[in-house]
């Protein structure tokens, strides 16, 4: 990634996915992940429609956003323009917005909590729409960060199930800053493994090359996209 040595108009976003997807096939290919797929959210927290247009214009649908009302000013128009897009929650949640966050998002990957999965299972039933779902492990048990422990991961999978009949789809985590990410994502991946999940969110722009390499079935890619966040 030559990122560091652009400036600001430079910066090329469908270029960017293109090298991005290229590194990522590159990552399976040497993992021996063979026909493994890795899909690429593209993260637009703080980017305006304008920023966002040339992306979706060069066939990009999956877009990741971490707070609800920022995604309800943005979303709903370039939703009208592109019906297909798939829009994730990857940021906190907090149970008065379950409702919003039902009806706008496909994915949300920040289950972390008794009364989120409570609140999310009551919304989903009442509006009859199903999304996927993933939980948040706090993978390097920070306290700054929102996120099951590692430890609690199969008793929450459980309650989800058993208290809430909801089918979680997956893991998430963000591992801690200026670390080796690799171990963070190994015990995620072992924890999905464990407990038969499918989805392994894991990757950054820093990082997503490893995550694939370790088994993620999505990355989280804002800057890596867009440069950096004004
Ligand atoms: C902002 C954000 C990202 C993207 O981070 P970059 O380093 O810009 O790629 C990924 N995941 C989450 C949860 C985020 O909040």
């Amino acid at each position: 990634m030559v990122l560091s040595s652009m400036s600001p108009h430079s910066i090329d976003p469908a270029a960017n996915l293109r090298a991005i997807s290229e590194d990522l096939n590159r990552a399976l290919k040497e993992a021996g992940r063979k026909g493994g797929i890795v899909t690429i959210t593209a993260v637009t927290k703080k980017q305006n429609p304008a920023r966002i247009l040339p992306v979706l214009a060069a066939g990009q649908r999956v877009f990741g956003e971490n707070r609800v009302q920022e995604a309800q000013e943005k979303w709903p128009a370039l939703r009208e323009q592109f019906p297909d897009i798939e829009l994730r929650l990857i940021g906190p949640l907090q149970s008065n917005k379950a409702a919003d966050a039902v009806r706008l998002f496909d994915v949300i990957e920040t289950v972390d909590r008794p009364k989120i999965a409570r609140a999310l299972a009551q919304e989903m039933q009442k509006q009859g729409r199903r999304l996927k779902l993933l939980v948040q492990v706090n993978i390097g048990e920070e306290d700054q960060k929102a996120g099951v422990s590692p430890r609690e991961v199969d008793a929450f999978l459980a309650l989800c199930c058993e208290q809430y009949g909801l089918k979680i789809d997956g893991l998430m985590c963000i591992p801690p800053a200026d670390e080796d990410p690799a171990p963070y994502f190994a015990l995620l991946a072992k924890s999905a493994a464990r407990n038969g999940l499918a989805e392994l969110s894991m990757g950054m722009s820093a990082d997503y090359a490893i995550a694939a390499q370790l088994g993620a079935t999505s990355v989280r890619i804002g800057t890596g996209i867009f440069g950096p966040r004004s």
